[in-house]
């Protein structure tokens, strides 16, 4: 894939229940050139989510095949079972439509997303108040069942192991400011709105 488009990535990363995907939506609210990655997953859709807008939505078959056939520029089994992956025609797609690109991925996905494109892009870790709140928010969000639930605490935990690797660090204490100093950050990068 060239690397000589003027699109730019802005990978947002950090554990679940850190407000991440918040985060994302208020970014691609603010910053008209910025569209958001549709990433593929193999996990079940859950009801308030549309194929194509949320994620691509494959079985764990059909995600495999894409493996092979080299289709994903990164890809993790984020929980056991459950494939994530973003698509080199998803990038191609945003980028031949002249728009800057924000990625709402886990914390290995979005390092590997840099490494292909390094002076296009850049890691924000969203890093939530505490350990222990953020523990209460995967409890309090309730939408998955309680071994699931075990799984994603287990993974936040190491998720939050990552965070020196990130260019940019932003505390989600309290939401408003959170919004933003990632402004800021997305606004210095990008050059334009
Ligand atoms: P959820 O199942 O809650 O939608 O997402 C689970 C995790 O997978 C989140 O941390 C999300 O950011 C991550 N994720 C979503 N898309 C991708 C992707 O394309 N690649 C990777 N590596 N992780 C992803």
């Amino acid at each position: 894939m060239s690397s000589k488009s003027s699109g730019k990535l802005v990978i947002v990363a950090g554990p679940s229940g850190t407000g991440k995907t918040t985060i994302v939506r208020h970014l691609l609210s603010v910053f008209p050139r910025l569209a958001f990655s549709i990433s593929a997953c193999s996990r079940p859709k859950r009801v308030n989510e549309r194929d194509g807008e949320d994620y691509y939505f494959l079985s764990q078959e059909e995600f495999k095949n894409k493996i092979k056939e080299n289709q994903f520029l990164e890809w993790e089994e984020v929980y056991p079972g459950s494939f994530y992956g973003t698509l080199r025609t998803e990038v191609e797609r945003l980028w031949k439509a002249g728009r800057h690109i924000v990625f709402d991925i886990d914390v290995k996905g979005a390092l590997n997303l840099k490494t292909h494109f390094p002076k296009e892009s850049i890691t924000i870790f969203i890093q939530p108040p505490s350990v222990d709140v953020l523990m209460q928010r995967l409890r309090d969000r309730n939408t998955e069942t309680p071994g699931i639930l075990e799984q994603r605490i287990g993974k936040a935990n190491l998720e939050l192991s990552y965070a020196p690797q990130f260019d940019k660090m932003v505390y989600n204490i309290e939401l408003d400011k959170a919004f933003k100093e990632t402004d800021a950050i997305v606004s210095d990068f990008l050059g334009d709105k």
